[in-house]
């Protein structure tokens, strides 16, 4: 029986509570920037202000660029034009960095767009991960213990010493179960207080760290499946994830199992 953390959290008094805050702007809190794609992940395009430039690294008012972090790579895409191929969070501001030397003066107003075919796939991807994660928890009492998005593969980490590769296969296909739910998935910003009060929300080390350190916490939650903390991108509904398939099961030790997948 897979026990559903939204359960938890209503047993605890806490659903509403978390319902209130789906408005919520969902940046997290040690952003010194609005990152727009964590409140509006569907946005491909966003007009906007340079606040600093420095060769060809570009800071902007507002972003709809996805710096890379947790596991999900950085956006690509134009600013004005000028393409940005490489995107990074350094102490709390949003580095773009262009294709060629910024054009760019601070004050300038830019139009943004994301390489929308890239980004979609991560949030696929991403959205994958929470439901293969979140059953390998709640189902088979594995951590997660770290993993890397891409665009044709993405593989994570499990301690999980029975983990093998038929068992592997056998959780994808009652992941698959899941995501043919059709389960709706909601990002939401909790206080530090309300976020505690979840058991196990944090799945990795960084991620408890992290947790300790913010007065506010992003959260994801999978319809009546599962919920945690977390600062990515996803898909709106389980239904557009598609189809998951186990591409390899690696063995790395008794404490480090890898599964990779692919989408399609
Ligand atoms: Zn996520």
């Amino acid at each position: 029986m897979i026990q559903p953390r939204s359960l938890v959290a209503k047993d605890s008094g806490l659903w509403i509570r978390l319902h209130r805050f789906e408005s919520g702007r969902g940046y997290v809190c040690d952003y010194m920037v609005e990152i727009v794609c964590l409140s509006e992940p569907y946005l491909r395009e966003l007009e906007t202000k340079v606040s600093s430039i420095e060769g060809n690294k570009t800071e902007l008012e507002r972003t709809i660029f996805y710096p890379e972090g947790g596991g999900q790579p950085y956006d690509t895409g134009e600013i004005s034009g000028i393409k940005v191929i490489n995107v990074q969070k350094v102490n709390g501001h949003v580095i773009h960095e262009l294709g060629s030397a910024s054009p760019f003066k601070p004050g300038d107003t830019v139009k943004c767009a994301i390489d929308w075919e890239r980004r979609y796939k991560f949030m696929r991807m991403h959205t994958a991960i929470h439901v293969i994660g979140g059953l390998m928890e709640h189902k088979h009492g594995a951590m997660f213990t770290g993993g890397q998005i891409g665009l044709e593969k993405s593989r994570f980490d499990f301690d999980m010493p029975a983990l093998n590769r038929e068992l592997s296969e056998q959780i994808i296909v009652e992941s698959q179960e899941i995501i043919d739910r059709h389960l709706n998935v909601t990002a939401m910003v909790l206080s530090k207080e309300e976020a505690l009060r979840i058991p196990n929300l944090a799945r990795t080390e960084p991620g408890r760290q992290l947790l300790e350190k913010l007065p506010q916490v992003r959260i994801v939650e999978i319809q009546d499946f599962d919920v945690q903390m977390d600062g990515g991108t996803h898909v709106k509904n389980t239904s557009e994830i598609g189809r998951v398939s186990l591409t390899n099961f690696e063995n790395k030790g008794s404490h480090r199992k890898r599964i990779e997948i692919s989408l399609s």
